[in-house]
Parts: structure tokens; sequence; C-alpha cells
């Protein structure tokens, strides 16, 4: 009969024992000293759990455990186990000059050594297993015990196999729900109650920082802050100090955000570490999570602060950049507990890296309208901000003839209209104006000065500037022809940034093996990506959120879905794509 983990992770310690003991020949002692390392993520936990018990036995019980074997090939076979494991390596069958040399070499090798010739066979033939007799018969006594103790392990993991069936063979069995409540968890940590807002550098940063950083430490992460104010864990490889991938995401809110945006990707990371470590698992290279500290930029007007500091780009003039409050990037910074001078001891070099991958929701509709619960990110489009200032001519709302007006806000609407419409004629493109005032502002006064935003965002650089001249050639005319001044000024503008083709060939393989089917997408949306992409080659795993809502309260996705990412991601991870 088989049973579940869960099963055996609710049983007492006397079923426990019971249920295992046949992995380990006559010792029902081993699966009793494991009992008190429940609950157990996968078989090879339990099974390491088992073997430490054997491991910290002590030479008589060990020796004992050793003794309780039966004789390879021998006719008095002791437990239904080695019976037909040895019946599917061919011993016990026909052949009698074969037996009787088997038979001899077990006598000589137990006079020897003073315990039976134990050898995992699963998979083994005759000849393997005399050759593996006649080779550790001339073991040095201390080798031969240990090695005969490894052997018991082997067989030991075999058993299990049989005996328990691996309800979380990935190590992710129930990751969805705890990732949704570690997101609930960390949305309430907020400066305005009622709503997710967090910003950089502020007490509540802190707290969310904290929080993450514990769940580094119980995934098996060495964790700590940088010097920009990012948590960094890091999960080492096979050995220490191997080169390092990079997963993560941002800590930092818009205001009144949604719970999703960020902090998804960093958790989804620290979950696929965590199972890795309740697995026992080493990769080739080392991961390192970041969270980081800021990407929206709500509070010093600066994006990707966090990510820009690890890339080694951070721009030192930010640094007196001031907040709502006055308060400057660099004193909230110092009152924070960092030192500014230090920002530089944050960033990564180039052969230190692996490369950065980073799950986010998709913020757009795509992927729920193709019913598909990840994608595959292809680039992030490039962005450029720019105000425009008109000015015009105020004047009394009753008495200047309408031929003779020079209406600052009226040629604004007419800009705004053919921004619109270029944006549509072109489908590489979405142009926004978010934000508009005029002035004086008064219902009787024709508008003498208007003022708008434009954020102009393409995958393709060239398309975007392209579109941009056409706006600002059409803009000018329509002042001129209107009679109004117009001034313009470029605030923010970030190229485009393919993802790597190795990185998303990874991705792909990940999701085709996890069952469904690869969509290649570009992301609309600025990401922690962005700044990264200065310093290695990036990936992205886009997860489904609802109606492609984000940066609101709104803002929704499913615990299936959340599982789904973390499966992808950690099947990339344990087949990393290397250069
Ligand atoms: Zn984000």
């Amino acid at each position: 009969m088989t049973l579940s983990l869960g099963e055996l992770n609710r049983m007492d310690r006397a079923a426990f024992a019971g249920a295992l003991g046949a992995a380990f020949e006559h010792s029902p002692w081993i699966a009793e000293a494991a009992w008190q390392k429940r609950p157990f993520a996968g078989i090879d936990a339990l099974h390491r759990a088992m073997v430490d018990a054997i491991m910290s036995a002590g030479r008589e019980r060990q020796l004992a455990l050793l003794q309780a074997h039966p004789e390879l090939g021998a006719s008095r076979i002791a437990t239904e186990f080695s019976r037909q494991e040895q019946a599917a390596a061919g011993l016990g069958r026909g052949e009698p000059d074969a037996a009787v040399a088997l038979r001899d070499l077990n006598r000589h090798y137990r006079d020897r050594f003073g315990f039976p010739f134990i050898l995992a066979v699963a998979g083994k033939s005759r000849a393997d297993i005399l050759a593996a007799i006649s080779q550790r018969i001339g073991h040095a006594a201390e080798v031969e015990f240990t090695t005969a103790l490894d052997e018991v392990a082997k067989i030991g993991r075999f058993r299990l196999a049989a005996l328990v069936a691996d309800d979380d063979a990935d190590g992710l069995a129930g990751a969805g729900e705890r990732l949704m409540s570690e997101a609930d968890a960390l949305g309430a940590i907020t400066e305005v109650p009622g709503t997710v807002t967090r910003t950089f550098l502020t007490p509540q940063h802190r707290a969310a920082a904290q929080r993450v950083l514990a769940s580094m430490r119980e995934a098996g992460m060495a964790a700590s802050t940088d010097a920009i104010g990012n948590v960094v864990g890091r999960y080492e490889g096979a050995r220490p100090g191997l080169p390092a991938l990079l997963l993560g995401s941002h800590l930092d809110t818009v205001r009144d955000a949604g719970k999703y945006d960020g902090i998804l990707g960093v958790l989804t990371a620290i979950a696929c570490v965590a199972a890795l470590q309740r697995r026992g698992e080493r990769l080739p290279f080392a991961i390192e999570v970041i969270g980081f500290g800021d990407e929206e930029g709500v509070r010093f007007q600066s994006t990707l602060l966090g990510s820009r500091a690890v890339a080694g780009t951070f721009d030192n003039a930010v640094l007196e950049r001031k907040d709502a409050d006055g308060i400057s990037l660099r004193e909230a910074m110092v009152s924070f507990g960092l030192d500014p001078a230090a920002i530089p001891t944050a960033a990564r070099r180039c052969g230190d890296v692996l490369g950065y991958l980073e799950l986010h929701i998709e913020q757009g509709p795509v992927l729920e309208a193709r019913d598909l619960p990840v994608g595959i990110v292809t680039s992030i489009a490039g962005a450029m901000r720019a105000n425009f200032a008109l000015v015009g001519q105020s004047g009394h709302a009753g008495t200047v003839p309408m031929p003779l007006r020079r209406d600052a806000l009226a040629a604004a609407a007419e800009i705004i209209l053919a921004i619109e419409e270029r944006a549509r004629n072109d489908g590489g493109v979405v142009a926004t104006v978010g934000r508009i005032a005029a002035s004086p502002g008064a219902a009787n006064v024709i508008p003498g000065k208007a003022e708008f935003s434009l954020d102009l965002r393409s995958a393709e650089d060239a398309t975007r500037l392209a579109v941009y001249a056409d706006i600002v050639a059409s803009a000018q005319a329509i002042a001129l022809k209107r009679g109004v001044a117009l001034t313009l000024d470029g605030t923010l503008e970030s190229p485009a940034v393919a993802c790597s083709d190795r990185l998303m060939a990874g991705i792909e393989r990940a999701i085709v093996a996890q069952g469904m089917t690869p969509l290649r997408l570009p992301s609309g949306a600025g990401h922690d990506a962005m700044a990264l992409a200065g310093l290695c080659e990036v990936g992205m795993i886009f997860v489904r959120c609802k109606g492609g809502i984000s940066h609101n309260p709104a803002e929704s996705i499913t615990a299936a879905d959340a599982e789904t990412g973390a499966r992808v991601l950690l099947e990339l991870l344990r087949h990393f794509p290397r250069p």
C-alpha cells in the first residue's frame, strides 16, 4: 500500500515507524528517530532524516543495521523487499557455478568485515554485482563500513519510493495559497490605513523589508539589506561563492496600490528557493533574491532607484531630490540608517551575475484574453514623458469675439486629440495625456495658459521617436494656427529593453514542460529588469491579472496562477540554460 506524505506527516510515532519500518532492514528505530523531524516536504527530505538518524546512531547500532541485511543471492532471504530486489537483479536463478562464486565471495567478505555484502542492486546485473563485491573486498575496513552504510541509504531511498507517494513532486504544493496569504500580510503594511501604500525609506518599507528578510532566512538564504535599502537573500549553489542568478522585483508600491505588483515576484522567488531547500537541492549556481526598495519612484519622483544601484548606474544627483515634505533622498537614507556614500557597494560585477529574472503581474489584459496563466516577456517598452505648456491670451468670456481669441486650453484640446489620432494610427505605440491644468481657471475667463503631460511608450525606440517627432510637428502647427506659444520639455526618457533570447527560450521550455502554451508578449510598463539590463541578460515571466488592472486596489490574481508562476520559475531554475 502506498501512503501519501500528508498521511505520514500526520501519523503518531508508532504508526509512522510501522509504515516505514520496511525501508531499512529490521530497524524500526530509524523511522522512529526520523519521525521527530516531521513534517516532510518530499520523499528526499524524509529520506535525509532517516539517513541522518543512521549516521548519528553510533557504531554499535550501525553495525547491527548492516548485520541485519541478508546475504545477496543466499537462499535464506530476510524480507519481502530483499527478495524482490534480488530477484530483479537475476540473483537466485539457475547457473549454479555463478551462485557458488557469489556465495564464496560473500563468505570471504563477511569473514573480512563482520557483516554481509550490501549493495543497492536496482538496475544492476549479476556481473555488476560480482564486480562490485570483488572490488570492495579489497577496501580498508573503515572505508568499507562507510560504503556499506551508503548502500543501505541508497536501498532505503528506493524502498521509500515504493512505500510513499510523493504528493509534492516539485516542492511547491500549496505554494499558491501561501503566496496569496503572504501578499495579504505585506499588503497590510501600509502608510495609509485601508489602502496599500508603501514608499521608499518609510517605516513601512522597513517593516516589509524585515518580513521579507525573515522569509528569506527561513528559506535557507543568508539575507541582509544592501547600501540602497534593497533586501538581498543568497542561496549558495553546489559550492559556496559561485556566480549568482538574480531573481526579484520591488517592495514599494504606488499610492492606493494593489497587493501583487512587485511583491509577487519577490515572494515567488523566495518560494522557489524554499522548495529547493526543503528538497535539499543545490544548483550549479547561486541564487540571489532581491526585493528592490524603490521601483515606482513615488516618493522622490525618480524610478528604479534600487535596481539602478545594483546595476551600478545610480545617479548621485538624485540624492538631492526632495519628497513632498522637503526631505531629500540623502536625508531619508541617513535616517533609515543607510550611508549614501556606500551606494556603489550595492553594485554587482558583470562576471558575478548569470542574469536577472523577474516574475511580475502582467498589468494588462492579454493573458486573460488568451486564457493563459503565464507569458514570456519579449521586451520592456521604452518610455518618454514630456510637458506641453501653451500660452495664449486670457480675456473676458463675454466680450472677446471668437475669431480674435487665443485660447490656450482649446489649443491643448486640439493637440491632445492629434496625439491620440497619431498613436491610434500606429499599433506600436501608446500615448497618454494624464494630467492637464488651465489658468486662470475661472468659468468666465478665456484660459490664457494650459499645460499638459504626455506619456509615450513603444517596444521600438525608433517608432517611439518617430511618433514623438510627428506629435511635436502637429502641436507646433496647431499652436501657430491658433496664435499660442508652445514650449516643450522632456522629463524622462528610458530606451526599450529587449529580453534575452536565451532566457526567453528557457522560460518557454519551462512553460511547455508544465503543459501550457507559451505566449510571448511585450511589457508596456517599466520594471526593475530595465535597470538590470545594463548589467546582465534579463528575462521576465508575466502572471495573468484580472482585467489587466494594476496600480489600483482592484488588482487581483488567483492562487492557482501564482502557483503556476512559481512552478514555471522553479522549472526554469532547475534547467537553467547556461551560456
Ligand atoms: Zn511593478
